[in-house]
């Protein structure tokens, strides 16, 4: 698919032009390993869409932000979270810079495994 933000990170992740360790793929939504974790699980989830944060959402995107809460659980066991509910798993949205966003491509994190974590 073709570049849709040609500053953004994520967009070029999602392309190809920057390597990463792919979890998951479908037509609408990748993920892939957070570069820095702070967890023994930790990778990120996005919409192939350029949304630059939860902000910009409108009810069109509805049934992709339902996918990819739907696909959330089953990708973190599959990467190594214990289940539910001694294991579990941590998601969080970044939103904004003052919620901690640095990168302006909406993603959720995805962190699990046994503690203590690095951060977090
Ligand atoms: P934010 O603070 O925006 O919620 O999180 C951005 C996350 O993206 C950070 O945890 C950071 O480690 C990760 N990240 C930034 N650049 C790259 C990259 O080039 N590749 C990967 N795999 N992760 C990245
Ligand atoms: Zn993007």
């Amino acid at each position: 698919m073709s570049i849709q933000d040609p500053n953004c990170i994520f967009c070029k992740i999602v392309a190809g032009q920057i390597p990463s360790r792919k979890v998951y793929e479908d037509d609408d939504l990748f993920a892939f390993h957070d570069i820095a974790p702070w967890a023994p699980v930790h990778f990120l989830m996005v919409p192939k869409l350029h949304i630059p944060s939860m902000t910009q959402l409108t009810p069109e995107h509805e049934r992709l932000m339902g996918r990819l809460m739907l696909l959330a659980p089953r990708l973190a066991m599959e990467q190594g979270c214990n289940p539910y509910p001694d294991g579990g798993f941590r998601l969080v949205c970044n939103t904004g810079t003052e919620g901690g966003q640095e990168v302006h491509h909406l993603h959720v994190h995805i962190m699990g495994g046994p503690r203590p974590w690095v951060r977090g």
